[in-house]
């Protein structure tokens, strides 16, 4: 981020931009056809940011049918994936171009800090893209092992439409994670945003555009999930289904995909991380660091986020001392601080549902050591302290629930097994972490613990190289790297007799 940026400088921008609120189909900005909207309001401040357009059934068998078309007379699904590549690197040049833009319609939108909406989130996106782009024109198909009187091709086409359906808490990123291995494969797309945060997902349509997309190829229906996302799912003519969100809807979605056309349907949902330091730990300053930013970053509004943390008994009360020290430094903030550790929760219902969690938490006998409070109550938006249990038992509702909030609960373990045990006993496997010296012991754990990514002595790494998805409850599908591809295509044998 620039230094020079003052939250004055940053409000100013915000005033002077120019918000879209309507639905993008076949390459242009759209009312929903019955005309409805919904207000979009900021979780800064309670302010309305505008009124977006509502798409229900009618929207989504337009947007549907358009899809189709432009995909079935080969404008993009036929085109060389050299092309491809060129178009959405030319996309992911956009994006950059407009970083500032989009970071401060996330931040607006669902409340975090404009520093992480610019570092981390629009930094994020810009790098999927380009290197989704630039790996599109070197994936190869596989000839078959044959005699020589016949030959066995092995092909990967796309799918067809995409409905990619996304959440709140990385707006951009996430829909960059399926958007651009969807668009790199030829696939036409339908996104759905979160009714939470639709601002930036509706902006970077027009940029697709003139990046060289066709009209049709890359669509956007602002709405909510019952009557937006839904009629997507239960789509008879939509190909493949791709969602990042909570596990609730995505059991939900893959029964739409059941009860309709047995469209490829790949979930992405929630997380209870759990984030395991010994008492060996290379580094506990390092790692108690990490614990507290594992936890607090994005206002723990992360999938991934380290919300147990399990530490060795013998080291427990000095390392929780520093990890209450580490969160009591990132206190909320107003996001265009470029200070702010944390922003805002994304709207008072989630605000609302942390808070319930806190009283849970009490109620059942946890020790709250730090926060559990709303804070910045003059603004008008959703702030809440940074929040710390320790003494938390493994079946207390805040050790087993997705909090999606900056709550930490702390779990004692007296040896690796026990440490094993307690990470594994969740619905979830998105990710987990640990901390030691001993070579043995972190490739043993890590080889165990039942989750997607397993980070050893730091938190949360990875970048496009690696894929991303959970074990267990956490999802099926994988995003980011090649993997990601094989959500976006078929797999198509093809036999050719050379006898004739
Ligand atoms: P959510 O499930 O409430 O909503 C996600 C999306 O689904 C939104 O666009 C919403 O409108 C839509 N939706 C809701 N109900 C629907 C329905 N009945 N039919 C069709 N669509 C519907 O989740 P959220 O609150 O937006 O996001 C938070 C969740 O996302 C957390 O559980 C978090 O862990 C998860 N998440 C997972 C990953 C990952 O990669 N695994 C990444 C980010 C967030």
């Amino acid at each position: 981020m620039k230094n020079s940026m003052t939250r004055a400088d940053w409000q100013a921008r915000a005033d002077r931009l120019a918000i879209r609120t309507q639905a993008f189909i076949d390459g242009r900005y759209v009312d929903a056809i019955d005309g409805r909207q919904f207000d979009c309001i900021s979780p800064i401040d309670g302010r309305v940011l505008g009124k977006v357009a509502e798409c229900g059934e009618a929207d989504v068998d337009l947007a549907v049918r358009v899809a189709r078309r432009v995909f079935d007379s080969g404008v993009w699904s036929g085109s060389r994936p050299t092309h491809r590549k060129k178009v959405l690197l030319r996309f992911a040049q956009l994006l950059q171009d407009h970083a500032e833009e989009l970071a401060l319609l996330e931040s607006l939108d669902m409340g975090k800090p404009i520093g992480d909406a610019l570092g981390v989130d629009l930094s994020a996106s810009v790098r999927c893209m380009s290197w989704t782009a630039e790996a599109i024109d070197k994936v190869y198909g596989e000839v078959a092992a044959t005699g020589s009187d016949e030959l066995g091709l092995v092909t990967r086409e796309p799918l067809g439409v995409i409905a990619a359906i996304v959440p709140w808490n990385f707006p951009l990123l996430m829909a960059c994670w399926k958007i651009a291995p969807a668009l790199a494969c030829g696939n036409s797309v339908i996104l759905k945003p979160s009714e939470k945060s639709p601002l930036s997902a509706i902006r970077i349509a027009e940029l697709a555009i003139e990046a060289g997309i066709p009209a049709g190829v890359f669509n956007v229906l602002p709405g909510f999930g019952k009557s937006a996302g839904e009629p997507l799912a239960l789509h008879m003519d939509v190909d493949g289904l791709v969602f990042t969100g909570s596990t609730a809807v995505g059991k939900l979605l893959l029964q739409c995909a059941g009860r309709s056309n047995l469209k490829r349907a790949y979930m992405e949902c929630g997380g209870k991380s759990p984030n395991i330091v010994f008492a060996d730990a290379p580094d506990l300053a390092a790692a108690a660091s990490a614990a507290a930013s594992g936890i607090f970053y994005n206002q723990g509004e992360v999938c991934t986020a380290a919300s147990r943390l399990l530490v060795e008994r013998s080291i427990k009360d000095e390392f929780v001392a520093r990890v209450i020290e580490a969160g009591r430094a990132m206190q909320p903030a107003h996001p265009f601080e470029p200070s702010a550790a944390m922003g805002a929760m994304v709207d008072q219902a989630q605000m609302q549902r942390v808070l319930e969690f806190v009283e849970q938490g009490k109620a059942e006998g946890a020790e709250l050591k730090l926060g559990g409070n709303q804070a910045l109550k003059d603004s008008g938006g959703c702030y809440i302290e940074p929040t710390i249990f320790d003494h938390v038992d493994r079946q207390m509702s805040i050790a087993r629930e997705e909090i999606f909030g900056p709550v930490l609960s702390v779990i004692a373990f007296d040896h690796e097994e026990e440490a094993l045990a307690i990470a594994n006993d969740s619905q979830y496997g998105l990710a987990a972490g640990l901390w030691t010296r001993d070579l043995s012991r972190a490739h043993r754990v890590a080889r165990k613990l039942r989750a997607g990514s397993v980070w050893v002595n730091y938190w949360d790494g990875g970048d496009m190289t690696a894929p991303f998805g959970g074990f267990k409850q956490s999802g099926n599908g994988r995003d980011k790297s090649l993997h990601a591809f094989e959500k976006y295509t078929e797999v198509k044998a093809t036999w050719i007799n050379l006898a004739t």
